[in-house]
């Protein structure tokens, strides 16, 4: 039976009333959470009422009850990780996603949020400067985008070297190397992992994390078989990319497939002016990335781009009778994710790209990089204050004296609430990072955060 359709209207409206009040509330709020998990775990658990629940007093007690609990990831105050906030036109179709409810793996089952992605694809390719043709899949986020391409590298690899590893598996294959920067990030290895590859060999990186290229050479000539090299655009500590045309180089001189993890460097494509970073990168086979980091797209938001289509599809893609494909063209959409049922992620993702024009995304990521240098110069006349990394993109990395010292900074800032910045250790130090991701983050929010280091400054010192 049909719910009633005033169900829906008047749930759907609580539910925007909410979502509104908590916008409304954020330039004010502590970006910080005021409870714990487990606080809120008791809030919410118990055992589950025999009893139904009103939907709207549903959505109240949700909402009312999970504010405390909930970080500000959407206020331009959070620097924390590499996070950014949503855009107003993703967030809405987001929503639009939900109310269609489409199980997005087929073009024949749902043409529009196929057709859509295809289109959001094509947008894609363009503004990261990523060969046309490749195919472009929709994953939650860049571990599975890196996971999905590393499928369809192995498949390739082995595939080349006589091997069938769907038929067989990797039980007596040949061995396949996977190499990585030292400074890759770590997820990369659970990617590689759940591929059953093991762990990466990890070829020594330069003072700002970048893979070093003569020494990827001479790894790769020191042993023998098919390999996956990966690199890196964007590192999670300094920004800094990965030297492409030398390591590209060095890994096609040994028939290896490049792959490159870009969650949130491969945007500096759109950019003219940070497009020296990312040259060579159009040489890989394939790229992962976030559209829920720098292009502010809402969870859950990855992007997979392999060159080699005929590797990917088998790689990751089923064939049943009672799921009727597209023999031709562009492929379904669960040959391109690891998915079969799967929310239409891509649709807020279309919506992110066309309600900022390519104007817009490549004011969007200068605008970032801009800030990030922004903050480095105002932090570079603070007494106390370290700039550990050349600030090149989006990423800063601080340190405050002793271990000791930037441990308890990070630990004020964390609880003080006006600015959110996580901590990290690199080369051997504690450090405060900092990331410039979210697209409302202007000079105001700067200002805060400057104020909030040095009040941190003066009250450890
Ligand atoms: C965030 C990030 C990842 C992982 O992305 P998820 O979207 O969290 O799965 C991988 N690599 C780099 C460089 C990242 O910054």
């Amino acid at each position: 039976m049909w719910a009633d359709s005033g169900e829906y209207e008047r749930v759907l409206g609580r539910a925007a009333e909410h979502a509104k009040d908590w916008l409304k509330a954020l330039p004010e709020r502590p970006v910080r959470p005021s409870l714990t998990a487990d606080q809120i775990a008791d809030l919410f658990g118990g055992p589950l009422p025999a009893e139904g629940m009103d939907p709207e007093k549903l959505l109240d007690f949700l909402a009312r009850n999970a504010e405390p609990g909930l970080m500000a990831m959407q206020s331009g105050r959070f620097f924390g990780w590499v996070i950014g906030g949503t855009l107003p036109a993703a967030m809405a179709a987001d929503w639009l996603v939900s109310a269609w409810d489409q199980n997005s793996g087929l073009r024949f089952a749902t043409p529009a949020t196929a057709g859509i992605e295809e289109a959001a694809g094509r947008w894609l390719l363009e503004l990261l400067g990523l060969p046309e043709g490749s195919d472009v899949g929709f994953t939650t986020g860049a571990s599975m985008a890196n996971f999905t391409a590393l499928a369809a590298a192995r498949w390739r690899q082995l595939d080349s070297a006589g091997w069938d590893v769907n038929a067989k598996g990797l039980n007596g294959a040949p061995r396949l190397r996977v190499l990585a920067g030292a400074e890759r990030h770590e997820s990369l290895d659970m990617a590689i992992r759940f591929l059953g590859l093991g762990a990466p060999e990890l070829v020594p990186a330069d003072a700002q994390g970048r893979i070093n290229p003569d020494a990827l050479r001479h790894a790769l000539e020191s042993g023998s078989g098919p390999a996956i090299v990966c690199l890196q655009a964007g590192n999670l500590h300094s920004g800094a990319f990965d030297p492409f045309p030398e390591a590209v180089a060095a890994a096609k001189e040994h028939g290896a497939w490049v792959h490159v993890d870009g969650a949130f460097g491969l945007w500096a494509a759109a950019v003219p002016e940070l497009r020296r970073l990312w040259d060579g990168v159009g040489l890989a086979d394939s790229w992962g990335t976030d559209a829920h980091k720098t292009l502010n797209a809402p969870y859950d938001a990855g992007i997979v781009v392999v060159r080699d289509v005929a590797a990917l599809r088998p790689a990751i893609g089923m064939h049943a009778e009672y799921l009727p494909q597209d023999a031709h063209g562009p492929g379904d959409p669960m040959e391109k994710s690891p998915e079969l049922s799967r929310r239409a992620r891509g649709v807020p993702v279309w919506a992110a790209l066309r309600s900022l024009g390519s104007d817009g995304v490549r004011a969007l990521v200068a605008g970032r990089a801009a800030c990030a240098a922004e903050l480095a110069a105002r932090l570079a006349a603070v007494p106390g204050v370290e700039i550990l990394n050349d600030v090149a993109y989006t990423q800063l990395s601080l340190a405050f004296g002793s271990d000791a010292r930037t441990k308890a900074v990070t630990a004020y800032i964390m609880a003080d609430g006006r600015v959110w910045m996580s901590g990290s250790r690199w080369h051997g130090r504690d450090i405060l990072r900092v990331s410039v991701s979210n697209w409302s983050t202007d000079s105001a929010d700067l200002d805060v955060a400057v104020q909030t280091i040095k009040d941190a400054l003066a009250a450890t010192a």
